[in-house]
This record gives C-alpha cells, structure tokens and sequence, in this order.
C-alpha cells in the first residue's frame, strides 16, 4: 500500500480526537458573535434557544443527532420540548448557520458562518465528522455536469461520503 510508512506505528493514538483542522478556527464565542450579527443584518434574531442550539453544534465539532442535542439542551432547560430544539434547527438552517448531513441523519455548523459560500461536504461516516472543502470552480462545475445531463440538484448540499483520517487509523490498528 503507498502510505506504509515503517515509522508510522510511533505515532500517537489514532482514538485520540479528530483532527483539530475539522473545527472551526475563530473561538466559539467568536463564532457566535459572527453568527449574532449576521442574523441582525438579515433582520432576524439569534434568540437564546437558537443560539444555544448553535453553541452545542460548535462545541460538538463534528455532525450531531438532533435527538442528542435534544438531550443536551435538557441538561441546561430541563423541560426542553423537541420542536423548540427542531424550530431552532430549522432556523439554522435556513439561515445557512448550519448543515443538514443526510448520509447519518445530523447536523453540523457551517466551516463558513457568515459568507453564505457553501462548499461540498465530506462526511466520515464512522465518527460523523465533517470537512467542507471549498472549491467553488470545482463546485460549479459539477453542478454544470449534473445539469448537462439533465438533472437538477434536491438542495444546496453536496455531500461526499467518507472515512476520516482518525477513522482510518483506528480501522488499520484494529485490523
Ligand atoms: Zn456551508
Ligand atoms: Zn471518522
């Protein structure tokens, strides 16, 4: 196999968390901050529940069930209702704050919180994390192909399905 590197058996732990590249790099705070004010420049409100609900998703890092952060939100409010979790959700998303990952049912935070430039998603379906990888050329072009041969996408999103780098390593190490 072309990445068998002998020394690669040294490195540290493939469980240990994924890769730091797959969060956001502004803080949480500051993620929603910027969230904050573009809500309030589209005329619309980040209230507590919505921003709570984006506060989980930012913390998380990776795509999560709408059911656990249900329980999450139960866990600070805990007579949390699951539509006032779902409303919000919705919000999110069109707002274009958050992502709808179909391929394992989740949500995750959008890499590009106030640009409205979505990218293609690339999901790990072991672990649920997600890199959005943005190649707008490389986007538009494939939406061209897709239309050259007479389709029309279902949404915005374009989701890749895949095993991330951490999942990988596991899998070597447990094979
Ligand atoms: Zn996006
Ligand atoms: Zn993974």
């Amino acid at each position: 196999m072309k990445n068998a590197k002998a020394s690669a058996a040294t490195e540290k732990s493939p469980r240990a968390r994924a890769s730091a590249a797959h969060r956001h790099a502004a803080s949480p705070e500051a993620a929603l901050a910027l969230a904050d004010a573009y809500c309030r420049k589209r005329g619309e409100k980040l209230t507590p529940i919505r921003r709570k609900v984006l506060e989980l998703l930012l913390n998380s890092g990776r795509a999560t069930k709408a059911y656990s952060l249900l329980d999450e939100m139960r866990e600070i409010h805990p007579g949390s209702a699951p539509p006032t979790v779902y409303r919000a959700l919705d919000f999110l998303l069109s707002a274009g704050l958050v992502h709808r990952i179909e391929s394992i049912n989740a949500f995750t935070v959008c890499h590009d919180l106030t640009h409205c430039q979505h990218g293609m998603l690339v999901v790990c379906q072991q672990c649920g994390s997600v890199t959005e990888l943005h190649q707008p050329k490389l986007r538009e072009a494939l939406i061209a192909q897709v239309e050259d041969a007479g389709y029309r996408l279902a949404g915005e999103e374009i989701e890749l399905k895949g095993l991330c780098a951490a999942c990988q390593a596991a899998q070597a190490a447990a094979g």
